[in-house]
């Protein structure tokens, strides 16, 4: 159920309220727009009668149930739309941010070099796995603590922020100690143990949709974080699978206005997952700006040859330099304000 404020109502209005609601055995999730206050209160269906009653108490406008299964991802529970901030970045904001890098930390050199490249071309952040969810056990798996390690020197060197994934639940202490955004990869979008570990850290996640995930269970997963009590989700769309083997993925263009509409959560694409080629990585991005992603995540190497992983779906530094300026065009076109 969500209760929504009168404008006018005050903060001892606020708070009986509040008091009422825990009272019946919910949980309080306060969402302070700029018109108004929206409380959602959690908890099973049983409450449902006692809960309406406070449609008759001071500063009430009104009681409604929230129709769609993800509660606090609803649009409905909360004004306007949720905008991150890690450092001095703002995703779901007016810019379009660029989070970019290696598939894989693999050594000092190789993600400097990365980090300079993608910084010097206009990224806001820095990607790289130390834990790297393979499909093969034989396939270099990342390089544990030892990467993380190289990521917080890098930041410290770069300043950019830095996005790594946590592949279990028991990981989730340690990356925390280092990223400043989780990332959850498509694999574990439906491990809710890791998702309820995220939830309890005070990090942003970034939450990649699986390949075969509805939006709806998309959003029921951010809806573990988020009622874990992190409030910070990334939703990131990544290609899912199809019938069609020409591509590594399908890029699921339409998920991010369908997505926009259901939830006020940041929307960003992975187009390198999705398509698997580096060749096809621009006009993918295009298509993700046009169509209003408040961000793109994109692989980049300084030598995608050599890469120990994802290589043929990585930009070269020229390449994700062109890409920035395309991109740069077509956010000022389709976002509100775009202020480099
Ligand atoms: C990645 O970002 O490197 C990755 C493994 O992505 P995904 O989980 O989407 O496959
Ligand atoms: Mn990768």
């Amino acid at each position: 159920m969500i209760i929504v404020m009168k404008r006018k109502a005050d903060e001892q209005e606020l708070d009986n309220v509040i008091k009422w609601i825990e009272s019946v055995g919910y949980k309080v999730h306060l969402s302070k727009g700029v018109e108004r206050t929206i409380i959602g209160a959690v908890g099973d269906e049983r409450g449902k009668v006692a809960l309406k009653a406070a449609e008759n108490m001071p500063g009430v406008e009104k009681v409604m149930p929230i129709l769609a299964p993800y509660k606090l991802a609803s649009r409905e529970s909360k004004e306007g739309n949720t905008v991150i901030k890690v450092g001095d970045v703002e995703i779901g904001g007016s810019r379009c941010v660029v989070i970019a890098g290696p598939c894989a930390v693999e050594s000092p050199e190789q993600l400097m070099e990365a980090a300079e490249v993608v910084k010097k071309a206009g990224a806001s952040m820095l990607r790289g796995g130390a834990f790297k969810p393979r499909t093969s056990p034989y396939s270099f798996q990342g390089m544990g603590e030892q990467g993380l390690k190289l990521l917080a020197e890098t930041r410290e060197k770069t300043g950019l922020p830095i996005v790594t994934e946590a592949m279990s639940a028991e990981e989730v202490e340690l990356v925390e100690r280092y990223a400043d955004v989780i990332q959850i990869g498509a694999r574990n979008i439906q491990n809710f143990a890791l998702l309820k570990a995220v939830g309890l850290t005070r990090k942003p996640v970034l939450l990649k949709r699986g390949m075969m995930t509805t939006l709806e269970e998309l959003l029921m997963s951010a809806e573990y974080i988020l009622a874990s009590g992190n409030d910070e989700v990334i939703l990131c769309e990544r290609g899912i699978r199809t019938f069609e083997t020409a591509m590594r993925n399908t890029l699921d263009i339409s998920a991010v206005p369908v997505l926009k509409d259901k939830t006020h959560l940041p929307v960003i694409v992975d187009p390198s997952h999705a398509i698997g080629q580096w060749r096809f990585v621009l006009p993918l991005a295009r298509a993700a700006v046009a169509v209003g992603a408040d961000g793109l995540l994109i692989e980049v190497h300084p030598e995608p040859d050599l890469a120990l992983c994802d290589g043929a779906q990585s930009l070269r530094p020229e390449r994700f330099a062109e890409l920035m300026e395309e991109i740069e065009s077509i956010a000022k076109i389709v976002r509100k304000e775009y202020a480099q």
